[in-house]
């Protein structure tokens, strides 16, 4: 294990010659803090220090080499090789950029998930980096931090390594927004659990080795009775009852999943009993903050290639950018997207310091959920009927952006939330 990381470090960090452990690196993150913002300023970066930079630049390259060149062929099969591509992205570490050394992560803070979030924002669709995102911040991030040794042996580490494709099973046909309400019972029998359910939208369902599965295990009280389960996907039991046809994240698979009386030893729950719900509000700042990274560097793209397109495009004997509600709008949206990732980075930095970011990490989704509408709507008008082809980045970002509003907490579950911490919610 210790020569895998020094391997991955040499890799990664082979440029910054001071460098002598990732603990360092993460340290440097909360002792040192920067000055400046704004994506395209490295020296004095706000939140990135020169290690985050090369972190991002490694990632880069394996994004230009190994994933873009086969990103069209995946999207028209519905579906891409999340084995493959997972493999090739653990022998790296991008897997587990903050998750505990001794699981084969990077031991960084939180701070790095953000940048390799926002560097998988230059995979040219929005299902991959999903599915890689589901795999790093959004099914691991309670295990990492509630399981027990034996637990994280057996799915933290593969997972890190790129050997086990995971998933996150919490959403039901019944209950998306309302996650109290879910239906699927864990009920003890001697040593095992017995799952009885469904989940649906389960995103890289039908690749999946586990389950983080959130599963009612008591009658108690609709926030307490409920808990995190890693379920193996080949356990008896499972179905995978279909792969659900989509709008847009068209690489990314998506399943809906039936529970037949699965067993499943009761050492596999994450933490404690009932603690369920918990963790997964928890385990949602950070897959919210995740989101919002990866869409910044997605929408710098749409407007960077809608720049290029209207500048060379001629209407009325002149440009289409130099018309100046085009280029006027263009500032407007790039002035919102900065704002954005200040916030972004501003969480983030409180975060990493051990503060409740709840309710600026559920503005921050909020607004890349609406902005990212915006962007894929104004970029999209900008290339008249390119834009309406299948054949332009800004088509897909139109279709597969407008999930960001919907999934990981719909924008009106985002404003319920930051209502409670204005105290403005009317009380039931
Ligand atoms: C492509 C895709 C991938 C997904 N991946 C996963 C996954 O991997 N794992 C997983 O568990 N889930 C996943 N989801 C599910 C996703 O998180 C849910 O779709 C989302 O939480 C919304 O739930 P719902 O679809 O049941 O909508 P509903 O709960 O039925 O809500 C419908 C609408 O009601 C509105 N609404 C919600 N709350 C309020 C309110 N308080 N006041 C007013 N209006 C409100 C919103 O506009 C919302 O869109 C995925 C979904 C999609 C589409």
């Amino acid at each position: 294990m210790a020569q895998r990381l020094n391997l991955v470090v040499s890799r990664h960090f082979s440029k910054l010659t001071s460098l002598s452990s990732t603990r360092k690196l993460s340290e440097n993150v909360s002792s040192k803090p920067k000055t400046a913002s704004g994506s395209e300023i490295t020296a004095d970066h706000l939140l990135y220090t020169p290690e985050h930079f090369a972190l991002k630049e490694s990632l880069k390259k394996i994004i230009d080499q190994d994933i873009n060149p086969y990103v069209d062929q995946w999207e028209a099969e519905g579906i891409f090789p999340a084995h493959k591509v997972f493999k090739l992205l653990g022998n790296a570490g991008f897997l587990g950029v903050n998750k505990p050394v001794e699981y084969g992560g990077l031991g960084l803070d939180f701070s790095y998930s953000i940048a390799v979030s926002e560097e998988l924002g230059n995979i040219r669709c929005g299902g991959i980096p999903m599915a890689i995102g589901v795999q790093t911040d959004m099914a691991t991030p309670a295990l990492a931090r509630f399981g027990s040794t034996e637990l994280k042996k057996e799915f933290l580490m593969p997972s890190i390594m790129g050997d086990k494709v995971a998933c996150l099973g919490v959403s039901e046909v019944g209950a998306g927004s309302d996650v109290a309400t879910i239906k699927t019972n864990a009920v003890r029998e001697g040593d095992e659990y017995v799952v009885n359910g469904g989940k649906m939208w389960t995103t890289n369902g039908t690749q999946a080795d586990w389950m983080c599965l959130l599963a009612n295990t008591s009658d108690g009280p609709s926030h307490k009775n409920k808990s995190l389960i890693c379920l193996p996907m080949n356990s008896p039991g499972v179905h995978i009852a279909r792969k659900i046809d989509k709008m847009g994240m068209r690489s990314s698979d998506t399943a809906e999943v039936f529970f037949d009386d699965v067993r499943v030893p009761c050492k596999n729950l994450i933490g404690q009993e009932g603690m369920g719900f918990t963790y997964q509000m928890l385990q949602f700042q950070e897959e919210r903050l995740w989101a919002c990274g990866n869409i910044l560097t997605m929408m710098d793209n749409i407007i960077q290639e809608t720049i290029q397109y209207t500048r060379q495009r001629k209407i009325f004997k002149m440009p289409v950018l130099y018309h100046q509600s085009v280029h006027f709008r263009l500032a407007e949206l790039e002035t919102e997207i900065e704002l954005l990732r200040s916030l972004l980075h501003r969480s983030t930095a409180l975060y990493i310091k051990g503060n409740d970011v709840t309710k600026l990490a559920s503005m921050a989704k909020l607004k890349a959920g609406r902005l990212s509408r915006e962007v894929g709507d104004s970029c999209l008008q900008y290339w008249g009927g390119m834009g309406f082809t299948s054949d332009v980045l800004v088509s897909r970002f139109y279709r597969d952006a407008r999930l960001l509003s919907i999934g990981g907490g719909a924008d009106e579950v985002m404003l319920s939330i930051i209502c409670k911490y204005m105290d403005t919610l009317p009380k039931k």
